[in-house]
């Protein structure tokens, strides 16, 4: 195995939904920036996972997140030779905000091309396992296949999805002791929506459910949406994994085989008991499942319920979290919940991307310290994208101050941000 070292000002784990903004906004400003990545693209969940749908941009009224995420987003549909909807003409009732989808493969070779056009030094394939303070820097360790690699790096910006970094180090972490459920992304075609009668298509589901046919779970949303809406949208984002957890390899192979074994199990039932589903196949499998939460950072703050749907007016806020609260269980299936106000914009504190009592090193994304029902309004992806934004800023400031990312004042984030198209906060 060859082994080889890197130094480099910032180094970014994981280039996933908040991971490959970071990056970006990093190299941007002026400093050498790498992303160790253990997949083979940028945009972790929102790409190779197959969960293409980053909310949200707008409210009804105005922009919450622009700056580098709207940037490549529209950048993407240029490329498509698609027009940019206008927000305010876009779904007003079903979701409180504008609701987007992106063409994976577009989005994901352009951020990469985005990426390296910065300065960012890619590494796909490579696993962080261990990382150590030595002096002023750290020392970060991955492995991928054939090399070993050392990163000497300024600071961290830890946006593994699950704290890996942070569990790393020995630092606090949480977990809710009931995680929300995780999906296999998949999607069937060929199914004749013409052909389906609502009720139906219904009485079958809830036969094949009495018989044991389907199991609890193979269709997520049965408790707020018929069957119907199963086949319209050809069952994707419609699974739950219960105690999906894909914080190690082990916990992410059972996921990825119950997943598996639930998309088969609703793809027999569709295709041979559904009329109109005669001709139904699998378009599209994402290459692993997704865990919804898992590890936590516990940071300087934690967010909790009150200040997401009250909206603190945080003073060290860094970006918007605009969203619904989007719960998922095992219990209930999903339950969503809209803020009463609609001018209120929660937003994301500097401190909760802080690890607590930690130096030169935040996170960005689903590692966000907040607890179990904040956490499902903060997680939506344009929420995590500009975390991730103002974390790459926040780095890269001090790296060019000399300081600790910690000691870099939240206004001066925001500002860096600004200059980069991000929505003042
Ligand atoms: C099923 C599901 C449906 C969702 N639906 C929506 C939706 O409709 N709209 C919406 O806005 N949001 C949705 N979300 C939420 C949103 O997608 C996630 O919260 C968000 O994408 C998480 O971003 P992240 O950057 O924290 O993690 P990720 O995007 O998962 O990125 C983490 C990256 O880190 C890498 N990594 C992890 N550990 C290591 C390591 N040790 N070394 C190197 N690399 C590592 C991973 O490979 C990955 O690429 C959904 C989430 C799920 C799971």
């Amino acid at each position: 195995m060859r082994t080889t070292q890197e130094t480099v000002d910032v180094v970014v784990v994981g280039g996933g939904t908040a991971g490959h903004v970071a990056a970006i906004q990093a190299a941007r400003a002026g400093v050498t920036t790498s992303v160790i990545e253990a997949g083979s693209m940028l945009g972790g969940t929102m790409t190779a996972g197959g969960v293409w749908m980053p909310n949200h941009f707008f409210t009804k009224t105005g922009p919450v997140v622009q700056g580098i995420p709207w940037e490549l987003y529209t950048r993407s549909k240029e490329i498509e030779g698609l027009p940019v909807p206008d927000y305010r003409r876009r779904r007003p009732v079903e979701t409180p905000g504008y609701y987007s989808y992106i063409n994976v493969p577009v989005y994901a070779a352009l951020a990469e091309a985005e990426a390296v056009k910065a300065g960012v030094v890619l590494h796909y394939h490579e696993f962080v396992q261990d990382v150590s303070a030595v002096g002023d820097l750290w020392e970060v360790a991955s492995v991928g296949r054939g090399v070993r690699r050392v990163t000497h790096a300024k600071e961290i910006v830890d946006c593994s999805g699950d704290s890996d970094v942070v569990r790393i180090l020995g630092m606090r972490v949480l977990k809710s002791k009931v995680s929300q459920p995780g999906t296999l992304q998949y999607k069937i075609g060929g199914i004749e929506t013409e052909q389906l009668w609502k009720e139906e298509v219904q009485a079958l589901y809830e036969e094949a459910m009495r018989d044991g046919v389907l199991r609890k779970g193979d269709w997520a949303y049965a408790n707020m949406e018929p069957f119907l809406y199963y086949l319209q949208h050809g069952g994707h984002n419609a699974t739950h994994i219960y105690d999906a957890d894909t914080s190690d390899a082990d916990g992410q192979t059972r996921a990825d085989i119950e997943g598996r074994e639930r998309m088969l199990r609703i793809f027999r039932f569709v295709r041979e008991s559904i009329p109109g589903a005669e001709r139904a196949r699998i378009d599209f499998m994402a290459p692993h499942a997704l865990a919804r939460e898992t590890f936590h950072t516990v940071g300087e703050y934690t967010v909790v319920k009150d200040d997401f749907v009250k909206a603190t007016d945080f003073p060290d806020k860094v970006c918007n979290a605009f969203n619904y609260i989007d719960l998922h269980s095992q219990a209930i299936g999903c339950e969503v919940s809209f803020i009463d106000d609609p001018e209120a914009i929660p937003t994301v504190p500097f401190r909760a991307l802080i690890p607590k009592g930690s130096r030169r090193i935040t996170v960005a994304g689903r590692n966000v310290s907040a607890n179990r029902i904040a956490f499902a309004g903060i997680r939506a992806q344009c929420t995590c994208m500009a975390m991730g934004q103002a974390m790459g800023a926040a780095a890269a400031l001090a790296v060019q101050r000399g300081v600790a990312s910690r000691d870099v004042d939240s206004r001066d984030i925001v500002a860096l941000t600004v200059e980069h198209g991000a929505v003042p906060v």
